[in-house]
């Protein structure tokens, strides 16, 4: 399926809104892969890169995908009131080669979007190589402009040192701990409160933004406003979806203020 999918273009790059907690603006977009199969129906990303990457055909995906995910940015953009909106791709240790940077400049310059937009998303596996290339390469895209993501953070063997010897911008909070503002006894939800401000804090000293994920609850969107994160992504705002179904429910969203505006100023 996936030799498949690269030959015939059944990769797409689905997006999910990240937005600011104080206001609920939609601050950026994660791209999130999915193999849509003629046959099979859509695949989710979670076993594919497994394989894909015991392959090497991560690499090709990765390629597709990005380019895709940047093409659908310069569509939204075309959008009022999207200039400013990033786009989050997902990188796996595999795409870290020295020829990254510039084939991520090729096609910002080619669909004219400026690298302040672009964050680039990994997880500790990445960082754990301690390999100089991906130093390098990291390096190179903090220094082009783009901003670098820890995902995943407080989980697996994230590392608080990796924020002060890479340039992270972005720490993501793994969405068990969003989980777990709302579940479990009250001691645990008051422990998790803990954790997530303690993130948050060193986060921000740091100079890094913070977003949370997994957020499904208006409860969890408070707790989180609350406790000082910056944004956040997750089914209460909306779910993954194609670039056309985006593109719609962005348009409708932008005609329901300007509706809307009239009377608030009256
Ligand atoms: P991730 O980067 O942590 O992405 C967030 C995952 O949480 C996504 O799963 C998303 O659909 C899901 N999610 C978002 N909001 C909620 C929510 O409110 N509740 C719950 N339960 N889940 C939510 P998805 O799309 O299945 O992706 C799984 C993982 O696959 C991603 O986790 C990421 O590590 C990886 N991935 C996705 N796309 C790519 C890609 O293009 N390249 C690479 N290398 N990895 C990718
Ligand atoms: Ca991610
Ligand atoms: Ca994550």
């Amino acid at each position: 399926c996936i030799e498949a999918g690269l030959k015939d273009d059944h990769f797409e790059a689905w997006l999910q809104p990240i937005v600011s907690l104080a206001d609920g603006q939609i601050a950026g977009f994660e791209a999130l892969m999915r193999l849509n199969h003629p046959e099979k129906g859509l695949m989710p990303p979670g076993k594919i890169i497994g394989i894909a990457e015991e392959t090497g055909m991560i690499a090709r995906i990765g390629d597709q995908i990005l380019e895709k995910a940047i093409r659908h940015l310069a569509a939204i953009s075309e959008l009022d009131g999207t200039q400013n909106t990033y786009l989050a791709v997902n990188f796996s240790p595999l795409q870290f080669e020295l020829t990254l940077p510039h084939k991520l400049a090729a096609l910002l310059l080619k669909h004219h979007i400026s690298p302040s937009r672009i964050v680039v998303e990994i997880t500790e596996a990445v960082l754990m190589l301690d390999n100089p290339e991906v130093h390098s390469v990291l390096k190179q895209l903090n220094e082009f402009g783009c901003r670098i993501a820890l995902d995943d953070f407080g989980t697996g063997y994230s590392s608080l040192s990796y924020l002060n010897r890479f340039p992270v911008d972005i720490v993501k909070v793994d969405q068990s701990f969003t989980r777990s503002l709302s579940s479990g006894t009250a001691d645990l939800r008051r422990k998790s409160r803990m954790l997530i401000k303690g993130i948050r804090t060193i986060s921000h000293q740091m100079g890094c933004t913070v977003v949370a994920e997994g957020i499904e609850t208006k409860e969890q969107w408070q707790l989180l406003r609350k406790l000082g994160v910056d944004c956040g992504q997750g089914y209460l705002f909306s779910r993954p979806m194609p670039v056309d179904r985006m593109l719609t429910m962005l348009e409708s969203d932008s005609e329901a203020k300007a509706a809307s505006a009239p009377s608030m100023r009256a």
